[in-house]
Order: C-alpha cells, then sequence, then structure tokens
C-alpha cells in the first residue's frame, strides 16, 4: 500500500502547482480547489453569525435549545463541519458520492481542515482520526469510502494520526435513505464496535455529512464504551434543518 500513498502525495503535489478549473463552476482555479467566489458561496453560511448548537452545529433560528439534542443526548461531544448541506455546497457531495469523484475529497478535506483550525473550542492535539465504516455493499457500489477519502486526506493537512481500524462494523446494515430519524436510530444501534481499549483518547470521527447524527451518535457509543474521554464529529456538512425537518429527504448522510 506504501506505492499508492507515494502516487496520492505525488499527485496532490503536482495538482497544487497547476492552474486548474474549479470544480463547480469551471472558472480558473489552482490545484483542483474551488475558486474564490465558489469558495465562499460554499463556506459563507458555516462563518456566518447565526446561532448554531454548539454539539451538533445545527441552525436554531430563534430557538434557544436545539432540537434534537434536547430530543436525544448525542453521545458524541462536540461537531466541526465544513459547510450546510445546501446549494451549493450539496452539489459537491453528490459528486464525491453519487458521480464516485473521488478525487474531489483532497478539495472538500481542505474545506473541512480549515473549519477545524478556526473551531473554538479547538479539536483536541492528541486527536487521533476515524473514517466512519461503509457497508461492504457501498464500497462495492462505488469502489471506495468517501469519508475514508476525506479523512486520509485531512489527518494529512493537519497532520494527525489517521487510525481507520478503530472502528469496525459488525453487521451490513441496512440502506437509511429511505429512514425517518426514529428508524434510523434504530437502524444503527450497535452497529459499530471498536476492537482495542482506548483509555482516554480523543478521537475525531470523519463522515461526510450529518443528517439526524445517528451514525455519529453510535459510532460515538461504541467509541466511548471502549474508553475514549471524548469524540469529535468532523463533517463535510451539516443539514441546516433539524432532524425532523430531514425525514422527508432522501437522506445524504446515509448513502452508505
Ligand atoms: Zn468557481
Ligand atoms: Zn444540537
Amino acid at each position: 500500500m506504501a506505492y499508492l500513498h507515494v502516487l496520492r502525495e505525488f499527485t496532490h503535489t503536482l495538482l497544487a502547482r497547476l492552474p486548474a478549473v474549479c470544480g463547480l463552476c469551471q472558472g480558473s482555479a489552482r490545484g483542483g480547489q474551488l475558486c474564490r467566489y465558489c469558495h465562499q458561496a460554499v463556506t459563507q453560511t458555516m462563518l456566518s453569525s447565526a446561532p448554531r448548537c454548539p454539539v451538533c452545529q445545527l441552525v436554531l433560528g430563534r430557538r434557544n435549545v436545539c432540537p434534537d439534542c434536547a430530543r436525544h443526548t448525542p453521545a458524541f461531544d462536540r461537531v466541526i463541519a465544513a459547510f450546510d448541506y445546501a446549494a451549493p455546497g450539496d452539489l459537491l457531495i453528490h459528486r464525491l458520492k453519487v458521480q464516485r469523484q473521488f478525487t474531489s475529497a483532497s478539495m472538500l478535506a481542505g474545506l473541512l481542515a480549515d473549519a477545524v483550525q478556526a473551531s473554538r473550542p479547538a479539536l483536541p492535539a492528541q486527536a487521533v482520526l476515524v473514517p466512519v465504516p461503509s457497508s461492504r455493499a457501498a464500497i462495492l457500489r462505488r469502489g471506495f469510502n468517501p469519508a475514508a477519502e476525506v479523512a486520509h486526506s485531512l489527518a494529512r493537512r493537519l497532520q494527525r494520526p489517521y487510525r481507520p481500524g478503530l472502528v469496525l462494523r459488525r453487521r451490513e446494515g441496512v440502506k437509511q435513505a429511505q429512514l425517518g430519524r426514529a428508524a434510523r436510530m434504530r437502524s444503527v444501534q450497535a452497529l459499530y464496535g471498536c476492537p482495542q481499549r482506548l483509555q482516554g483518547a480523543h478521537i475525531a470521527v470523519v463522515d461526510d455529512v450529518l443528517t439526524t447524527g445517528s451514525t455519529l451518535h453510535s459510532v460515538a457509543q461504541a467509541l466511548k464504551s471502549a474508553g475514549a474521554a471524548s469524540v469529535w464529529g468532523l463533517v463535510l456538512a451539516r443539514t441546516p434543518s433539524s432532524a425532523d425537518a430531514c425525514e422527508a429527504l432522501p437522506g445524504p448522510g446515509s448513502l452508505r
């Protein structure tokens, strides 16, 4: 696998030096990145001062309390998201997951790295990065795990350890795309496990989209049962509406 890592590094270095087209507007951009205009368009809502839940990053609007976290206390401690799952950022997720443009994972990891570095409170310095594992069926369908591609690139950018084996799937589970919140919670119950003790470790779980938070909750339960001191969620996109409002949507984060 070492040659794959070298090839990946070489491609990244080469891309960063070449003039290229923006992944959204086809205007000029550097090194497979978004142009300045599209970068701002994708990240502007996350950078605005609109109040958000400090745990799951849901936009609160006029509410004082996060309806998602109030209804079901999450096992994770905090989420950092690069952008809201809304136009035009949702198109980037679609291209990664549905059109299988796995090369866009590096650019998306760059957006998430910016969000992690700007986060206050900061991600613990010792945090280890772990991707949410895909089902075998999804890997066969796509040929790769989008969360793992993003996590690997993010770990390199942040110079943090990358340990994909810390979270394992115990069974295949069901595709969550058509499930509502309650059904999603049931479907991921005890779905994930941790094969080793993690006494006092700080873990950052990387995923593409946070919708209901049920997957991240289930992964965090497994990690905390293994002794993790804290579990952070690092996600590319956060759905901007409450989980209830998202029940009717085709689950962006559940196409795994
Ligand atoms: Zn652009
Ligand atoms: Zn919340």
